[in-house]
């Protein structure tokens, strides 16, 4: 969901392992650059860049069943799902499930739907509301909800930032309700993808704020809508929260998305540096794509492996995209013609 070059821990606490799972980048990079780069390519060749390992054999063996089928038409998916995939390191808890299991959340939980705005929200339904449960009967209501929660039969080639966002508040009313059933299904797509290192996020800041939005209640005065928070103390916890959060910022060792990176100042000093300090990208094409509409040559992909910086495949909020972590291999390695190693 960030949409700028961030460290990609910032209000989010990874809900399945440790923040240094960068330990697990050279298992899981297969398509991703940095340590098997020629040197000769890399411009900070000697400033943070790795020298260049040897190929195993078993990517050996995979880049030569690989490279004759990289360029049929359609990708070969079987083989991206059953490629060996670390893991997914940046992924939203609320954003990776599929619209069809949040309906159903939805439907289990007798929540009801606000037909005007497709959102979720609290029984009992009154006026202008029907019954999620109704979504199992209703295709076409079933089908209209996986349209906004989602960014399925989105036009493609128009932004799609605005209706991107807007389907976490459509279904927040299910995903605040569901998070041990939402990781269980997130487990359960490491299985089916062939990852061994499952990792989410959650913004526990999230559920102070919205229990301090209650407690506040609304003003139509602003001013005095601040005062209210500051006078009770109420802001003091939020506070300490963020400032832990910067602490945390300062020790950073992955960034999420980072496709401005050749928009920035001095961005070749950035990506020096980036590389050196042995700094992953985590880059999620899918959602790049459509929210900002960054692809292919438009994408900085290239840029980070040619400076040499890891750079790891991720999802994002794979059920809001509807795609997974095995498309996102087969479209790198399709559009930039990767191997095995990268
Ligand atoms: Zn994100």
């Amino acid at each position: 969901m960030h949409r700028r070059f961030v460290p990609a821990a910032r209000g989010t606490t990874n809900a399945l392992s440790p923040p240094t799972a960068l330990a697990a980048l050279s298992a899981l990079a297969v398509l991703s650059a940095g340590s098997v780069t020629p040197a000769a390519a890399q411009p900070a060749a000697g400033q943070g860049a790795p020298a260049p390992r040897e190929v195993t054999a078993a990517e050996a063996r995979t880049d030569a069943y690989l490279n004759p089928v990289r360029d049929r038409p359609g990708p070969p998916r079987d083989f991206f799902v059953r490629l060996p995939k670390g893991g997914d390191l940046h992924n939203h808890l609320s954003g990776a499930v599929s619209a069809e299991y949040l309906i159903e959340l939805a439907a289990e939980g007798g929540l009801c739907i606000d037909t005007a705005t497709t959102t979720a929200v609290t029984p009992p339904c009154g006026p202008g509301t029907r019954p999620a449960a109704d979504a199992r009967t209703d295709r076409a209501f079933h089908d209209a909800l996986v349209r906004a929660w989602s960014m399925e039969g989105f036009p493609p080639g128009q932004s799609g930032h605005d209706h991107f966002f807007a389907t976490f508040g459509k279904f927040g009313e299910v995903t605040w309700r569901h998070r041990g059933r939402m990781l269980a299904e997130v487990a359960d797509d490491v299985v089916r993808q062939n990852q061994f290192h499952p990792e989410t996020m959650v913004a526990p800041a999230s559920d102070g704020a919205r229990r301090l939005a209650d407690e506040v209640g609304r003003d139509d005065d602003l001013a005095a809508l601040h005062r209210k928070p500051v006078a009770g103390g109420k802001l003091d916890e939020p506070v300490a929260e963020a400032r832990k959060e910067a602490v945390g910022a300062a020790r950073t060792e992955r960034a999420g998305h980072g496709v401005d990176l050749v928009h920035e100042d001095d961005w070749q000093q950035t990506a020096r540096t980036t590389a050196a300090r042995r700094i992953a990208v985590e880059v999620p094409f899918t959602s790049n794509a459509q929210i900002l509409g960054g692809k292919g040559a438009d994408h900085p992909f290239t840029v980070y492996r040619r400076y040499g910086v890891p750079v790891v495949l991720a999802t994002d909020d794979p059920g809001v995209s509807r795609t997974g972590i095995s498309h996102e291999y087969a479209y790198a390695a399709a559009a930039y013609g990767l191997g095995c190693p990268g």
